[in-house]
């Protein structure tokens, strides 16, 4: 079904580096890293997750640059040979722990590049996640712009209208004569103006950004986790296929993102829970209206954080120059959908071994051992 949502995009050039093969940890890195990672969750105070395809994947919906990604095998003349439709689809071990995580108030805000809707049907509340790609499953008034939660996936793809009546008197609102359109957005589209400043304002402010299952190639989005890193906070990403900030990683782990996220919990002695239809918005839809809206009094709460936390706060110069370099290059700044079409040479330069060997994580590694973790 990515598939059907990919044909559904317009035609589009620059689709990134595809394909670059899978890396995996031996055992006792895994193990170690792992444990790192446990261990700065629990030291860092505002902790920000950036989630891509690849979180998805065990889902049985395929990703889009990986060896058997959309992309890269479309490029092939070929298809995904597995692929779940979008109604179909569960949450993976992946979202029901950053759920978990989420309600113990270890991870404090989620940011996605997912269109599938996984996120919601976890039972994760949306005041702790932007979808700057937007949802199969939601609808937006064209007039009002609230959101609601459908019970079955749009078959349109590029906010196309489809007919429905804004039903804001029926959550409370005001009658509004607005049209509801699909929510998922195509390539020239602007990313949702609230969704993308809650993700800046909790990127920049975070002590933590953990980047899971993305090679962070499309922006604005794949640049959002540096934030984190020019204000002063760590960054980690975990991926199967080098990204292109792995050279500006505190931390890198290449292995699957549910298995590094089940040895996480592990280690702080959580349980993961399972998937719940009755905490699942999408099956709520069937017999009430949902609403999907992001809270504008929640908006504004967290840009008084921002503005208090960051604001004349300088920023690390080296990285400063690096999104520079990147916007010129890809009218990042314009806020729109589009793939970076900077080549990653860098990938190849640094590796996640030798940034593994960093002092800065090495550090970490003495902590860790000290405290008997
Ligand atoms: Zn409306």
């Amino acid at each position: 079904m990515s598939c059907n949502y990919a044909e559904g995009l317009s035609p589009y050039e620059h689709k990134g580096i595809l394909g670059i093969p899978e890396k995996f940890e031996t055992l006792q890195k895994f193990n170690m890293k792992c444990k790192i990672l446990a261990q700065l969750i629990m030291e860092s105070k505002h902790v920000v997750i950036h989630t891509g395809a690849g979180i998805s994947t065990s889902a049985g919906i395929p990703d889009f640059r990986g060896p058997n990604g959309v992309w890269t095998l479309e490029k092939k003349g070929k298809k995904p040979t597995i692929n779940v439709e979008f109604a179909d689809a569960k949450p993976t071990k992946t979202h029901m722990i950053l759920k978990k995580l989420v309600e113990a108030n270890k991870v404090h805000y989620i940011v996605s590049q997912n269109i599938d809707g996984l996120h919601l049907k976890s039972g994760l509340p949306r005041k702790f996640l932007a979808e700057l790609h937007g949802n199969m499953f939601v609808d937006e008034c064209n007039v009002c712009k609230r959101q609601f939660v459908r019970n079955r996936p749009v078959e349109t793809v590029g906010k196309k209208c489809s007919g429905i009546p804004c039903a804001s008197e029926h959550i409370g609102g005001r009658p509004c004569r607005g049209r509801l359109y699909d929510g998922v957005l195509d390539w020239e589209h602007s990313l949702p103006e609230n969704d993308l400043l809650m993700a800046e304002w909790h990127s920049s402010i975070a002590d933590l950004s953990i980047c899971l299952g993305t090679t962070l190639q499309i922006v604005p989005s794949g640049n959002l986790p540096l934030e984190t890193a020019k204000y002063g906070g760590k960054l980690v990403i975990c991926n199967l296929q080098p990204t292109k900030h792995d050279n500006k990683a505190d931390l890198v782990i290449n292995y699957y993102v549910d298995d590094i996220l089940q040895k996480v919990m592990d280690i702080l002695c959580y349980d993961i829970p399972n998937y719940n239809e009755e905490e699942d918005p999408t099956k709520l839809a069937d017999t009430s209206m949902i609403d999907w809206t992001i809270s504008r009094k929640n908006v504004i709460a967290l840009e008084k954080i921002f503005k208090l936390k960051c604001k004349g706060v300088k920023k690390k110069r080296s990285l400063i120059k690096t999104k520079r370099n990147s916007s010129e290059l890809s009218s990042s700044e314009t806020g729109s959908v589009k793939d970076d079409k900077t080549k990653i040479p860098k990938i190849c330069g640094i590796t996640s071994e030798q940034k593994f060997c960093d002092k800065d994580v090495g550090d970490i590694v003495v902590k860790k051992e000290i405290q008997g973790l």
